[in-house]
């Protein structure tokens, strides 16, 4: 039977002559390549940038076949192989010579007067006003009210997604396979009539975060998943916790978390 690969690409020019390539060349070493998500499949390819692997990882949700990234973006932080590295990268696939890294992804309930849903992450969640307007919100951790948030809002990121969104806004950089999450403010009011916390907080792992908006019910708020934004009205409350799901990434060069880092960032 033929070991199976899914490939997921963007259709950028780049990407789409990257999956010409990548997929000539898996054939060629008997692979079959699956442009749809197949279950059945060995492992799962995103060509493209951080966006392209993002959506890759939703569209299968949240597979636990490992992945690998290849760059065609504009930063890629998640994509580790280059158009110019590719053979490589099958050769010590077949080989077996690289790591897997695993990534914890977060998890959130939220409840509305009428539904209930619970959603999973790779970057992060966002809690937004979905106007103008101040928002506010009691933030509770393991049941314990920290503090009543006046601002623009709230990120609750990954580790993996710390250096996206969360970092823009001030938060800590955190190792992927960390155990813990961000909550990171976005504008806080720090004042004599607000008081919120300025800086980010680590969480443990072990912890739950609620969010509980103080708003009047009927104002929309903006939920944003990995950057997929939806709006919502009525809501109790947002609990957060690591999700059970892992995610596998293959890393090929063991030091490459810090050698992206200062090549992507600096
Ligand atoms: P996008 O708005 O097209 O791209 C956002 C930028 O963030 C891109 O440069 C993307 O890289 C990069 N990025 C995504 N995940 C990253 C990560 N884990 N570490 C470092 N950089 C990362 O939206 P998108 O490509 O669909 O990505 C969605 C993400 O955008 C959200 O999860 C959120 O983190 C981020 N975002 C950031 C800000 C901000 O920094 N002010 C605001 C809104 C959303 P590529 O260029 O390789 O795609």
């Amino acid at each position: 039977m033929k070991h199976l690969i899914n490939i997921y690409f963007n259709d950028n020019l780049k990407s789409i002559e990257t999956f010409l390539k990548t997929k000539k060349l898996l054939e060629q070493k008997g692979f079959e390549v699956c442009t749809d998500f197949n279950k059945k499949a060995e492992l799962n390819i995103c060509i493209g940038g951080d966006g392209s692997f993002i959506r890759g990882v939703h569209g299968s949700d949240f597979s636990s076949i490992p992945f690998v990234g290849v760059n065609t973006g504009t930063l890629g932080f998640f994509q580790e192989i280059n158009f110019e590295h590719i053979e490589k990268f099958i050769d010590d696939y077949i080989n077996k010579k690289y790591f897997v890294e695993k990534m914890r992804l977060l998890e959130c309930e939220m409840r509305t007067k009428d539904i209930v849903f619970s959603d999973k992450c790779l970057n992060e969640f966002v809690i937004k006003s979905n106007n103008s307007e101040i928002i506010h919100l009691e933030i509770y951790i393991d049941g314990n009210l920290l503090e009543t948030f006046a601002g623009d809002g709230l990120i609750i990121s990954t580790p993996s997604g710390s250096t996206a969104y969360n970092m823009s806004a001030g938060g800590s950089i955190m190792y992927p396979t960390l155990k813990g999450y961000q909550l990171t403010p976005l504008a806080p009011i720090f004042s004599k009539v607000y008081r919120s916390i300025s800086n980010s907080i680590v969480i443990p792992n072990t912890s739950v975060l609620k969010i509980v908006p103080i708003e009047d019910s009927h104002k929309k708020i903006s939920f944003i998943k990995d950057g997929i934004e939806n709006e919502y009205k009525d809501i109790s409350y947002f609990e957060f916790k690591k999700s059970k799901t892992m995610l596998y990434k293959l890393i090929f060069n063991e030091n490459w978390y810090w050698i992206n880092m200062r090549d992507k960032f600096l």
